[in-house]
């Protein structure tokens, strides 16, 4: 039986191809920017620099992880002083957060070149941080009206963050597999999209454009449909403890697979087909292994006391799960990602 399902269009127009930041000028142009924020990290200040000239634009390179409310704060001063029209954000999650935070204070019109796997990119998602807490909010505001994918840009990704971003890409289509508010058309982009990422993670810089590729559908499912308990508990770990959010995904994700197993056999099928694996769990386990990605709680520098307070917050408020919230069964789980024992 097919549906009964709502299937919603996320409305950002993609342009895609090797070279195509030639084409960043024309796009700013398009939503009618005229003097650009151009946004970037302090480590990829020196990417923009053409940028900023091609598009008479106005440079930015502070972004940070987390999207800092006072961050934000100094960018949108320099937009006002400047007199800025627009954003232009080039980088991964978080120069992509911080487009999208000026975004939802100005309504300004975005465009996003993203050179990670994250993800943020296609969807209406924005994770503030002010005085230490995290702040979620979806607002049509946040999603940007244009992204344009040019793999030459990850050529400057090291293998290590290429790994851990690219599994972290996985994780939304995970989720989206057995998302309370699936539907068929997400499920052909999150199938397609772990298979694309997995085949082209090992290939290192030959599979980057396949691997943008799949990170384009699996930022479209995040976007899409709600995520589960996998979201909840890298929000968490990364939220009270600091940890870094790829390298988050990648270790929890195997195990939050296993433990949402019972319950969503088809989405579990779907996953190990698109990986070639006997089970979900364990080619996601066996994936990231392959590309020397951390297995570990430990290794991220999680203590090992804070275990039970992650498990606490997890469970403190609920939300649809394909699997009902037990509490030491994801005290459990926690206890093999700490430890990095490979699901079946
Ligand atoms: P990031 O953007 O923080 O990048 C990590 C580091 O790698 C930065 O120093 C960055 O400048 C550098 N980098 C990125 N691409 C590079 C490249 N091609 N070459 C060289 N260096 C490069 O990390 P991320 O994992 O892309 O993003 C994480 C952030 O994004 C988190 O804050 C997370 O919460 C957010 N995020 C939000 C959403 C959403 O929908 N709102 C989705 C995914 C991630």
């Amino acid at each position: 039986m097919v549906g009964p399902f709502v299937y919603t269009a996320l409305p950002t127009r993609v342009v895609f191809g090797r070279g195509k930041i030639s084409e960043a000028a024309a796009e700013a142009r398009r939503l009618g920017i005229k003097r650009p924020l151009v946004i970037t990290t302090r480590q990829q200040a020196d990417s923009v620099a053409a940028l900023i000239k091609e598009t008479g634009g106005v440079g930015f390179a502070g972004a940070a992880m987390h999207t800092p409310a006072a961050v934000t704060e100094e960018a949108l001063a320099m937009v006002r002083a400047e007199g800025c029209d627009g954003t232009l954000a080039l980088g991964g999650g978080s120069s992509t957060g911080l487009g999208k935070a000026i975004a939802w204070r100005t309504d300004l019109p975005q465009l996003v070149i993203p050179t990670s796997y994250a993800g943020s990119e296609m969807t209406n998602i924005l994770g503030e941080t002010a005085d230490g807490a995290k702040v979620t909010r979806r607002d049509a505001r946040i999603q940007p009206e244009a992204v344009i994918y040019d793999s030459d840009l990850l050529g400057t990704l090291p293998p290590q963050f290429a790994a851990t971003s690219g599994m972290n890409a996985i994780a939304h289509a995970v989720e989206g597999l057995y998302a309370v508010d699936g539907n068929p058309v997400v499920s052909l982009m999150a199938e397609e999209g772990i298979r694309a990422l997995a085949e082209a993670l090992p290939m290192g810089k030959a599979g980057h454009d396949q691997a943008l590729y799949g990170a384009w559908l699996c930022g479209t499912v995040l976007g899409s449909v709600a995520m589960a308990l996998h979201h909840k508990l890298c929000h968490v770990l990364g939220g009270t403890f600091n940890l870094p959010h790829a390298e988050t995904h990648t270790v929890i994700l195997p195990h939050a697979t296993a433990y949402n197993t019972e319950g969503s056999a088809d989405a579990m099928a779907r996953i190990a087909r698109a990986l070639g694996s006997r089970t979900a769990a364990g080619g996601l386990f066996d994936l990231a292994q392959g590309l020397a990605a951390p297995l570990t709680l430990r290794e991220l520098g999680m203590p090992e006391e804070g275990l039970d307070k992650a498990a606490d917050v997890a469970v403190s408020n609920p939300y649809p799960n394909p699997r009902a919230l037990d509490r030491g069964a994801i005290r459990q789980l926690l206890d093999n990602a700490f430890h990095g024992r490979r699901p079946d």
